[in-house]
């Protein structure tokens, strides 16, 4: 086999959603007679009222990326530095980096075995007088306990900021999961269920936190002579947002097709001894934005480890996501201590998700299966 057919033929772990080419250029065509390419033009704000629809928020604000949607929804909270944020370390970097970066302390709290979420029963025990706000992550698009959440904010009179990347579309109880909390943020990386190549977005209750937001992704330029805060540049492009326009519309069908693999590798995998699948949440509607697998070595007879090395031989891209946890990042050594959090560690360290996306065909997935069932012991 040559290079080019083994690289053809590599099945890489997530495959970005695109819409057709000829439908992006026939939505980007009227930016060359406008010569409108940033700064909050037609497509900017067609996408926020679509989006804004279909999410089904009171209030939906576009940034340039999901990291600065949660980093400048934690400023605008305006939190006093040195703060405490209850969170998790079982997430992507970009959690905990936007609660460092604003000056805040990440403390972190355990996750829940069966959805990876935050453990509510485990929140209160970490509350102190520095507390001042919760950011939980709805990991790999379980959402969390959000009443237990609420009520623990509520007693506390804290704010809570969710992760919601993983969470596009979703549905709990019958209502948007970017209801939930005080601000909830959304990646539409191109990585995600949904993507405008980059980008992401908060959704808010409270106008007033509309304003501090578009003042931090706009340098808090009110008018030509009116600089009024100290704020960033986050804004969405109108190429990003074109493309938001365009694949907003196959989305549906994309959850669709994803859920086609999900019921394929389920149907697979389902009780095999050893092997943990994601929980089945009865009041979410899910977007199977992922597939992972704990694997217990002990019981399956082989680790994670050895099954990523026994896929990668047979050109199938897993990924150890999310492995290290947060706190146990190099750029941390010495503030945090990962055995704090026994379940995420041991989750970290035993978890694969298997390759994902709406055009992965099922003899592929089946082929995914083989090759993990091979290693059983
Ligand atoms: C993707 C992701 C982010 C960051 O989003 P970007 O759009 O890549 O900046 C934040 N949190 C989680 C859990 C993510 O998966």
């Amino acid at each position: 086999m040559s290079d080019t057919t083994e690289h053809n033929n590599r099945i890489l772990v997530t495959r970005s959603s695109i819409a057709p080419l000829d439908e992006y250029i026939e939505e980007i065509r009227d930016i060359w007679d406008t010569h409108w390419m940033t700064n909050m033009g037609t497509k900017h704000q067609m996408l926020q009222q679509e989006l804004t629809a279909y999410l089904g928020v009171e209030q939906l604000d576009l940034f340039t990326n999901g990291h600065m949607s949660l980093e400048l929804s934690l400023q605008a909270l305006e939190l006093p530095k040195g703060g405490e944020v209850i969170t998790t370390p079982f997430t992507f970097a970009s959690t905990t980096h936007a609660i460092v970066r604003n000056g805040l302390v990440p403390v972190f709290c355990d996750i829940d075995p069966d959805d990876f979420t935050i453990d509510v029963t485990q929140i209160e025990q970490h509350i102190t007088e520095k507390t001042v706000a919760i950011m939980p992550v709805h990991v790999y698009g379980n959402i969390c306990n959000a009443e237990g959440i609420q009520r623990i904010a509520d007693k506390y009179r804290l704010k809570v900021i969710y992760d919601a990347a993983h969470a596009f579309g979703e549905e709990y109880e019958g209502k948007g999961v970017g209801t939930l909390g005080d601000i909830s943020c959304f990646s539409f990386h191109a990585t995600k269920v949904f993507n405008t190549i980059e980008g992401g977005a908060a959704c808010f209750h409270d106008p007033e936190m509309g304003s501090r937001l578009y003042d931090l992704k706009n340098f808090g330029i009110h008018d030509p002579e009116t600089v009024a805060t100290v704020g960033a540049n986050a804004k969405m492009n109108e190429f990003c947002a074109a493309m938001g326009l365009c694949n907003l519309r196959h989305v549906d069908e994309e959850i669709r097709k994803r859920k086609r693999v999900a019921e394929r590798y389920r149907s697979q995998l389902e009780g095999v001894p050893g092997l943990q699948l994601n929980a089945v949440q009865k009041s979410v509607k899910p977007n199977y934005a992922y597939f992972p697998v704990i694997v217990e070595e002990n019981i399956f007879g082989t680790t994670r480890n050895e099954i990523f090395d026994a896929l990668e031989q047979e050109g199938i891209g897993a990924r150890k996501y999310f492995y290290p946890i947060t706190s146990a990042f190099d750029c941390f050594r010495g503030k945090f201590d990962p055995v704090e959090t026994p379940v995420a560690l041991h989750v970290s360290e035993h978890v694969l998700t298997l390759p994902m996306y709406a055009d992965l065909a099922l003899e592929d997935v089946d082929r995914i299966c083989e090759t993990v069932m091979r290693m059983q012991k």
